[in-house]
């Protein structure tokens, strides 16, 4: 990661920290790698990521039903998907550090003068990223290297070998320059055990993705529903992964949540709705306020494709530490309804009434992950700027710019001081909110410009000030965290004000 990267990463993680967004799982043992809670403020974020989700693909929209499957399932499930056996990403280890590598993120970069070798390193990063792979390489050469690379011009011959593809060089590691040993294959899957007996019969797997559970449940939810093709399944959950390197804070996690859709279609019809996936996802995550060019959507070249999708493509977010994906939408043909009739037996084609055919529907997946989405919102919304303090002299600040439908808390209420009845006027006003069902925070304490920067912090895009001229006139003014400009409103106004606002 470059050094103002790595920078704003440690101020996001401090902040998370800080102001409780995130914290390190069993902290207070030490932590556990590859495991996050989410703190008072970060659990409102996330559940209101998962709520955008759930109101836009399930309760606004009427070909698509919601389901809640349980995370641990009849092991031949994972047998028909061919994660038991398949599911596991090939690594690589050093033969010095020993360091382990996912052998897809991680290749060895030569740059040619000629005939002449200038550089030879080991890089890790998105291997489809060419011109981040070669930067991060010539940021390792010495400067001397590096003004023979930059002179090279035409002759410069650069080249990237993946560590899980055929190499005409060594593979080296990208810490500290060793050898990368032949990839292998690791199962991420967590094991445990049913019932008293701990043997092979009993053994039972935690789910790696919640979307096996809703290809289980197609035909229960055909037959109890009167939903017809084309129409999609949606599910929210935990999935759990064994992830060999864990990192880059919550994005490769242990333990996460999915966001997953299974649009079940006619075959004739894949391409149409792999087309509208594709770009109703992108879409949804910039209206939630993604709209920087950090976002993109990359189509997998033939190669990447699973051996049974016929389209994928990748919602990638440039994050500090790298361009990564969000959420992934593929056209998976009907590998996974067909995979689950073989190998349960079940018929579980479907019959158009009108058509008078009978085939195994299509399907087309969108399937995200709420952590990484949470910490793209994050990142996005992470900024710096100036804002006036109590003297107006301007002062640095760091505001979480959320969209107001993801910020955690909608409204602060502050007394200008604790007496001459104004508490009692903006406690009034904070529980009239609340019982919007809103969330709202009450502050008295300290000077209003600290408490104004405390809410930008935690990203609250409406601050109500309760002031001399309240008891007066009964108006409040009313602060907009990203303009900064303040509105004075009648008391009684405030929830139809930013109701409004928030959309
Ligand atoms: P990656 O290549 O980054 O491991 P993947 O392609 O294996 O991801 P999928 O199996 O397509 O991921 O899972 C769908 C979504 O679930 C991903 O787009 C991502 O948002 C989320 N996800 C997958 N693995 C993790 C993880 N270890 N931690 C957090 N989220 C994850």
């Amino acid at each position: 990661m470059p050094d103002n990267a790595n920078e704003r990463m440690d101020k996001l993680t401090a902040l998370c920290k800080r102001r409780g967004f995130i914290f390190q799982s069993s902290e207070i043992y030490g932590g556990i790698g590859g495991f996050w809670d989410y703190g008072p403020l970060g659990v409102e974020l996330k559940r209101n990521i998962k709520n955008a989700w759930w109101e836009d693909i399930v309760r606004k929209r009427d070909d698509i039903v919601g389901l809640d499957c349980s995370i641990i399932m009849n092991p031949k499930v994972w047998e028909a998907s061919g994660h038991v056996g398949g599911f596991s990403d090939p690594m690589v280890d050093c033969k010095n550090c020993k360091a382990r590598f996912r052998a897809d993120k991680v290749c060895t970069v030569t740059f040619h003068d000629g005939d002449e070798l200038l550089l030879h390193v080991g890089v890790e990063g998105d291997t489809e990223n060419l011109k981040d792979v070669f930067d991060a390489a010539t940021a390792k050469a010495n400067s001397k290297t590096r003004r023979r690379i930059e002179k090279a011009g035409e002759n410069l011959k650069a080249e990237c070998w993946r560590a899980d593809r055929q190499a005409e060089v060594a593979l080296l590691c990208p810490n500290c320059g060793g050898g990368l040993t032949e990839p292998r294959q690791f199962n991420l899957m967590f094991e445990t055990f049913i019932g008293a007996m701990q043997d092979s019969s009993s053994k039972a797997y935690l789910r790696p993705e919640t979307a096996q559970g809703i290809f289980c449940n197609y035909k229960n939810v055909l037959d109890t529903t009167r939903i017809k093709l084309p129409f999609g399944i949606a599910q929210i959950g935990k999935s759990f992964r064994n992830e060999i390197n864990p990192r880059n804070y919550t994005f490769r996690s242990r333990e996460f949540e999915q966001m997953e859709i299974e649009f079940f279609c006619h075959p004739n019809e894949a391409d149409k709705w792999y087309e509208y996936w594709r770009d109703a996802r992108y879409q949804w995550y910039v209206g939630l306020g993604l709209t920087s060019s950090k976002l993109r959507l990359r189509d997998h070249e033939p190669d990447e494709l699973a051996h049974y999708a016929r389209a994928c493509a990748d919602i990638e977010y440039e994050f500090p530490f790298g361009i990564s994906e969000l959420e992934g939408v593929a056209n998976r043909t009907d590998f996974d309804l067909s995979q689950h009739q073989k190998f349960s037996g079940r018929d579980l084609s479907y019959f158009d009434d009108e058509t008078k055919e009978r085939f195994v529907p299509y399907v087309i997946e969108p399937s995200g992950g709420i952590d990484r989405a949470t910490l793209a919102f994050l990142c996005e919304a992470y900024i710096e700027d100036e804002a006036p303090d109590d003297k107006g002299q301007m002062q640095q600040r760091t505001v979480m710019k959320f969209h107001p439908r993801l910020a955690p808390i909608k409204l602060a209420v502050f007394p200008l001081v604790k007496k001459e009845g104004m508490p009692e006027i903006a406690r009034r006003i904070y529980e009239d909110v609340q019982a919007t069902g809103m969330t709202a925070f009450y502050d008295e304490k300290g000077a209003v410009g600290r408490r104004y920067r405390r809410q930008d912090e935690a990203g609250t895009p409406f601050c109500v000030t309760v002031d001399g001229q309240t008891i007066e006139d009964r108006t409040v003014t009313i602060r907009d965290r990203d303009t900064l400009k303040q509105d004075r409103i009648p008391a009684d106004e405030v929830v139809a004000y930013v109701r409004q606002r928030l959309g």
